[in-house]
């Protein structure tokens, strides 16, 4: 059959959502395409016995609270979304094992983050003060920059916020080593941004001040029915604006006319539309596209590398947490303080959560789940895997790092475990179906990164009629930022159809 719409968005991950609810609230006719039977994408959860597992989420970025509501909240509110989220204290406790290795919790506000932070860092105020000056130019920075819809004033840029700029084309090692941080230091406030997914030697100091002043000012959001909950409200702002959602439908082809695409296939079905925005990887929409591709595209992708990934074990215990002496909702776990070393060495750095320590309902009385989420940097880790051995492979590797968690926290977990899942990249690529499992789309490295992905933005893929949102855009990954890269897509589409300069 034939289907007609003003906009079809492919994909129902954070991206998305937004943009499909975007576009049904300007009054376009708008269809959402997803290929599983929820939306959310990575944002979902899954049952296992008596246990509902988050699939992703550990914390949002640039929450706030209700009374001083930041970018995701606002976001949110503004698509008529209705989420309570909690706002966690701890951003996170980092246990680094060895000689020099330490355990220390950072908080979130100002005030509190410099007094955690100056617990272990006592040498460390002239270079922390410093830091904190220039996380408030970031802001300020940023927040010009959105008065002008992107397009600042450079030289404007430049003269008002000097610093912001010097720093925005250095890595955040060099930065940190610019503000005068003790070695020790330096490495405690680049350990957990090794999420970002590559070491700090290599990521942009502007995109950690992004995130870091993110955390420090607004807190650890978490959904307290999990991410999943993000996903369901986003997908009913879409209906009650008018909007469709088909699930179960998995586009398999991109239909173009003179150059410019104007539809999608999927089993059976056509649908056409003046704009199709995708939320899925540009791999895979050029893989759909067949002689429709440019040279110029193909090469842009061939040079990026794709991002990190994760191994992921999931625990539903018989216990509740106090009992088992679990007091953290996150906490990070590297074999050696570097962040280099974290990245190349294997099984260098986990991080375990705890969600009944920020949502103490979170599994039914007397029970508490814990999730260890592994960062796959090389995906050649999976090159001996076959599926005569992957449950044997996926089993080893829980074993490993809950022997090790109970080694650094002397907490018995094994005698504990009344439900175990693991997921691979393997899982991310079939459920999701990004190339290679990745959950972050292209790795932001230091040739590809957040600063000279935006001065490029117009080299991006560029194909008349489609437009892209989601983790593998010029942004990056995250939840905050995906929903925000969604909304920016519609934004452009709703102008272009309805002809506003
Ligand atoms: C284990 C893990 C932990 C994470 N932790 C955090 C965290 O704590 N904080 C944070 O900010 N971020 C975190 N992330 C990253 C975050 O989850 C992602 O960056 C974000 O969810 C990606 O959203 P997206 O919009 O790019 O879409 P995706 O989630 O990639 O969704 C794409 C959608 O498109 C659909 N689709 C694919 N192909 C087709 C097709 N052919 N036809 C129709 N539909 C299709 C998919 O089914 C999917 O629903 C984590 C990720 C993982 C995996």
């Amino acid at each position: 059959m034939r289907f007609d719409y003003d906009v079809i968005v492919v994909g129902a991950g954070n991206a998305g959502l937004t943009a499909a609810s975007r576009t049904a609230g300007a009054g376009l006719s708008t269809v959402l395409l997803e290929k599983n039977n929820l939306p959310g994408g990575f944002a979902a959860s899954f049952v296992r016995g008596r246990f509902e597992f988050e699939a992703s989420l550990h914390e949002l970025c640039d929450v706030g609270t209700k009374e001083e509501p930041r970018s995701v909240r606002r976001l949110f509110s503004d698509l008529g979304a209705d989420v309570d989220f909690i706002n966690e204290k701890k951003l996170f406790r980092v246990i680094v094992k060895g000689e020099d290795g330490y355990d220390v919790t950072l908080l979130s506000g100002e005030k509190d983050f410099r007094r955690s932070f100056l617990s272990v860092c006592p040498d460390d105020e002239k270079s922390v003060d410093r830091l904190l000056r220039l996380l408030d130019e970031t802001g300020r920075a940023i927040e010009y920059n959105d008065r002008k819809n992107g397009k600042p004033n450079k030289l404007y840029m430049v003269l008002k916020y000097p610093d912001f700029i010097r720093s925005a084309s250095h890595s955040i090692d060099e930065m940190l080593i610019y503000l005068g941080f003790s070695d020790k230091a330096r490495l405690l406030l680049e350990t957990y941004w090794l999420y970002i997914g590559v070491p700090a030697d290599e990521a942009n100091s502007m995109h950690y001040l992004e995130m870091l002043r993110g955390y420090i000012n607004g807190g650890a959001g978490i959904p307290p029915h999990r991410s999943y909950e993000l996903s369901l409200s986003l997908a009913d702002t879409i209906l009650k604006k008018g909007g469709e959602i088909r699930y179960n439908t998995e586009v398999t082809e991109f239909i173009y006319k003179d150059g410019r695409a104007i539809g999608v296939k999927t089993e059976g079905d056509e649908y056409y539309a003046k704009e199709i925005i995708s939320n899925i990887i540009p791999n895979n929409v050029l893989n759909m596209s067949g002689k429709h591709t440019r040279e110029k595209d193909r090469k842009l992708l061939n040079a990026r590398k794709l991002g990190m990934t994760f191994f992921c074990v999931f625990l539903g215990l018989d216990c509740g947490r106090e009992e088992l002496g679990i007091k953290d909702y996150t906490v990070f776990i590297a074999k050696n303080s570097s962040p280099r070393r974290q990245y190349e060495d294997e099984a260098g750095i986990y991080v375990v959560n705890c969600l009944n320590a920020a949502v103490p309902c979170a599994t039914p009385g007397g029970t508490c789940s814990l999730v260890i989420t592994i960062p796959v940097f090389d995906p050649d880790i999976l090159s001996g895997v076959t599926p005569e051995n992957y449950k044997k492979f996926k089993s080893d590797i829980a074993k490993k790092y809950i022997s090790d968690f109970e080694a650094v926290s002397g907490i018995d977990v094994f005698s504990h475990i009344e439900e175990i899942s693991v997921s691979t990249p393997v899982t991310n690529a079939r459920y999701f179906g990004s190339p290679e499992g990745t959950a972050y789309g292209y790795e932001m490295s230091r040739w590809d990164n957040l600063m000279s992905r935006i001065l490029n933005r117009e080299n991006e893929l560029d194909i008349e009629g489609l437009s892209f949102c989601g983790g593998h855009g010029p942004n990056g990954p995250g939840f905050g930022v995906t929903y925000i890269s969604g909304v920016e897509a519609a934004d452009a589409v709703i102008k272009r159809i309805k002809g506003v300069k």
